[in-house]
């Protein structure tokens, strides 16, 4: 198990923000609300790849329901640390969604770009629903408006990494989410 205290990747953060047991927490409460409004529903839970994964894997398992598991992975060209909203989809769902309660399950929404792309692209497909879930919301950063239908935490504007979130591929295996020390995106 990762260690925070003796961990090197946590000596590349400023500050913690969200330890795993609050993250726990909230995902369960997410998944009691997501449960009772999907009873009955045809629901599947989309993955938006890389950085929703380990969220979406602890989501599903606190969905109380029968849900099937989909799979997306989009690129949006930018910076390291700023998106552009020029979305390119790697990885297109493997099933139709005509008729069926969608859920996208998101890492965070930043300017609001990505989603708003993928949201008019997921529109088109026939879908009998389609909401987004988000762990992570940085609302004053929004260029477009948008608000996600369930999130896990609003955060103030600053890049973090940790529990899915990733910068040039590391610190995704932090079992926490920290904000990581600007000296390190910007050497
Ligand atoms: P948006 O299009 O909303 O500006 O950006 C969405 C994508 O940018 C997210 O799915 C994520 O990949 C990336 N992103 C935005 N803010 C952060 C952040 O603070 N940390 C990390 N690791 N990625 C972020």
């Amino acid at each position: 198990m990762i260690n925070a205290t003796t961990s090197p990747m946590y000596k590349d953060l400023d500050k913690l923000l969200l330890c795993s047991g609050e993250i726990a927490k909230r995902v369960c409460a997410l998944g009691r609300e997501i449960t009772r409004d999907y009873g009955g529903r045809d629901l599947v839970c989309v993955c938006i790849l890389k950085g929703a994964s380990l969220f979406f894997s602890d989501m599903i398992r606190s969905i109380d329901l029968p849900l099937s598991v989909d799979f997306m992975a989009i690129s949006s060209y930018g910076s390291a640390t700023k998106s552009s909203g020029v979305v390119r989809i790697l990885k297109d769902l493997d099933k139709d969604i005509v008729g069926r309660d969608v859920l996208i399950i998101e890492d965070i929404i930043d300017t609001g770009l990505t989603l708003s792309f993928l949201m008019e692209n997921l529109k088109a497909r026939g879908a009998a629903s389609l909401r987004v879930l988000t762990l992570l919301d940085k609302p004053s950063r929004r260029k477009v408006e948008l608000a996600p239908d369930y999130r896990g935490f609003e955060i103030e504007d600053c890049f973090v990494v940790g529990y899915g979130l990733d910068y040039d591929e590391r610190y995704r295996n932090l079992p926490d989410i920290g904000v990581l020390r600007p000296e390190v995106y910007s050497a």
